[in-house]
C-alpha cells in the first residue's frame, strides 16, 4: 500500500489514546485552580491550607563560583507561592518561562504547543506510554534502549518492535521497512519512542539527515514520535543537531526535557512540550497523581532561569557540556590504553556513556555482574538494555563520576576479567 503524508487533524488525537487514558476526567478540585487568579474572586472551594502556619520565611542561596556566583534571593511572596498548592502543569511564570526556551532553542513550525511539568522527565515520559500503550499495543523502539523506559514498559505489556542503532543512531532504513512490510495494518506501531541525543547506554545521537529522513517517514505512517532528550544540552559539538520538535510541521512529536544533568537530578523537575491535546491528557494524569510538581523545585530553578536569564541559562549548559566532554576524552584516553584488543566503541558525541562491546565474550552478564562487582568495578551488563531478551557482550560505561585515577584503574580491572574470562 502507497502512504501519502498524513494530513493529520492538531485537535484529535483520540484514536491514539488507550481507553484507561481516554477514560480520565478533570478532577473538580484541580479544575479550580486556574480560577483562582481571576481578580475578585472569592475563594471557598478547594482544600488550600493556610500559609501563615508554614514555618518558612525566605530562601536565599548562592551560586558556585563556575556558575557565575553571587546570592539569589527568593522574595517571601514568592517562597509563600512556591510553599502553596499550584497550577498541575507547573507555577505559570516557570511555565511561560520554558516555553519561551522551546520557542527559541527549537523554533518549532507551530505556535500553539504546550508545556507540563513533571517530576522529572521520568514522571511525565511514563505518563505518555500510559497514555498510548496498552497491553498487546506495538512501539517501536530503538535496541539498546533506556533501561529506566524498558521497567515501565515491561510490565504496561507493550510490544517492543526493535530498531537497531548504529553509530548515527536510528537507522531510517529499518524504520521504513519495518512500517512498510508490516503486515496488518489494525497492528501496525503507532507510536516511536526514541532517545535521540546521547543515547542511553550508546552514548551516540541520530543525525540531522536521519533525523528528517526518520520525520517523513513518521508524517507518511502516522506515528506519534516520543522524543526522550535528556541529554539535550550534553553535546560536544560546537552546534547542536535540530530536534524532532524543531520538524513537527504536523504535530507529532512529544518532546521530553531534564533539568537532572543541568541543574540538579534530586530537583526532580523535567518537562514535555508538544501538541496541547497529548499535553492536556498527560496534565490529567498528573491530576490524579502528583497533583503538581514541587513548588520549591520550581521556585529554586524559576529564581535561578530568571536572574540569568536565556543567555545566561545557555551558557551554564555549554558549561556542563565542556565539563562532560573533558571527562569523556579523559575516560577513551583511558580505554585506548587499557582496553585495546579487549573492547570496541563508538565514540560518545553527547551524555555520559560509553558502550563497550567486549571482545571474545558471547554474553558479558555473569561476568559483569557477579565477577566485576567482586573486582570492585560496578558496571551494567548489555543485557538489561535490550526490550527483547538476548545474549549480548555489550557492557554500559559512564564517565560522569569517576576520578581520571579511577577510570584507569576500573578499566585495568575490566581487561584483567576479559582476558581471564577468555582463558576459562
Ligand atoms: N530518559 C533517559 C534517556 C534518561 O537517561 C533519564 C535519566 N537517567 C531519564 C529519561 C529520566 O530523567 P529525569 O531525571 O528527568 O527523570
Amino acid at each position: 500500500m502507497a502512504h501519502q503524508n498524513v494530513k493529520r487533524n492538531p485537535d484529535d488525537y483520540s484514536s491514539f489514546f488507550t481507553p484507561r487514558s481516554a477514560a480520565r476526567q478533570p478532577s473538580a478540585i484541580r479544575a479550580l485552580q486556574p480560577l483562582l487568579s481571576i481578580p475578585g474572586m472569592i475563594s471557598l472551594g478547594g482544600g488550600m491550607p493556610n500559609q501563615e502556619t508554614f514555618p518558612f520565611k525566605d530562601l536565599k542561596f548562592t551560586l558556585k563560583e563556575q556558575a557565575g556566583g553571587g546570592e539569589i534571593t527568593v522574595s517571601s511572596d514568592n517562597l509563600q507561592k512556591a510553599l502553596q498548592y499550584s497550577s498541575t502543569n507547573g507555577m505559570p511564570e516557570f511555565v511561560a518561562w520554558l516555553k519561551d526556551l522551546q520557542s527559541s532553542v527549537h523554533s518549532p513550525p507551530y505556535e500553539s504547543f504546550d508545556v507540563c511539568v513533571g517530576n522529572g522527565s521520568q514522571d511525565v515520559l511514563t505518563k505518555a506510554f500510559e497514555m498510548l500503550l496498552g497491553e498487546g499495543d506495538n512501539l517501536l523502539i530503538e535496541a539498546p534502549a533506556y533501561v529506566g523506559s524498558l521497567a515501565f514498559l515491561k510490565p504496561l505489556g507493550a510490544k517492543f518492535v526493535e530498531l537497531p542503532v548504529d553509530a548515527e543512531g536510528l537507522n531510517p532504513d529499518t524504520l521504513e521497512s519495518t512500517l512498510r512490510d508490516w503486515p496488518n495494518p489494525a497492528t501496525r506501531p503507532k507510536v516511536l519512542y526514541t532517545v535521540p541525543v546521547g543515547g542511553n547506554p550508546t552514548g551516540t545521537s541520530t543525525s540531522a539527515e536521519r533525523k528528517r529522513r526518520i520525520y517523513d517517514i513518521a508524517s507518511r505512517y502516522d506515528i506519534i514520535i516520543l522524543e526522550d532528550d535528556p541529554y539535550y544540552y550534553l553535546q560536544f559539538a560546537a552546534e547542536r543537531a535540530p530536534t524532532y520538535f524543531s520538524l513537527d510541521r504536523d504535530q507529532r512529536v512529544l518532546r521530553f526535557d531534564s533539568f537532572s544533568k543541568i541543574f540538579s537530578a534530586g530537583m526532580r523537575l523535567g518537562w514535555v512540550t508538544g501538541p496541547a491535546p497529548l499535553v492536556d491528557r498527560i496534565a490529567l494524569h498528573s491530576q490524579t497523581t502528583l497533583l503538581h510538581p514541587s513548588g520549591v523545585s520550581q521556585m529554586l530553578a524559576f529564581s535561578l532561569l530568571d536572574s540569568w536569564g536565556k543567555t545566561g541559562f545557555l551558557e551554564h549548559t555549554l558549561r556542563v557540556a565542556a565539563f562532560y566532554k573533558d571527562k569523556r576524552d579523559t575516560f577513551l584516553a583511558a580505554a585506548e590504553k587499557r582496553l585495546k584488543g579487549v573492547a570496541e566503541w563508538v565514540v560518545p558525541d553527547a551524555g555520559m556513556f560509553v558502550w563497550l562491546k567486549l571482545l571474545g565474550i558471547a554474553d558479558s552478564s555473569d561476568l559483569i555482574r557477579t565477577k566485576a562487582t567482586e573486582k570492585k568495578v560496578l558496571l551494567v551488563p548489555g543485557f538489561e538494555f535490550f526490550p527483547n531478551p538476548r545474549t549480548t557482550p555489550y557492557v554500559r560505561a559512564s564517565f560522569s563520576q569517576a576520578s581520571p585515577e579511577n577510570m584507569d584503574e576500573a578499566l585495568k580491572r575490566l581487561a584483567e576479567l576479559v582476558v581471564e574470562a577468555r582463558e576459562e
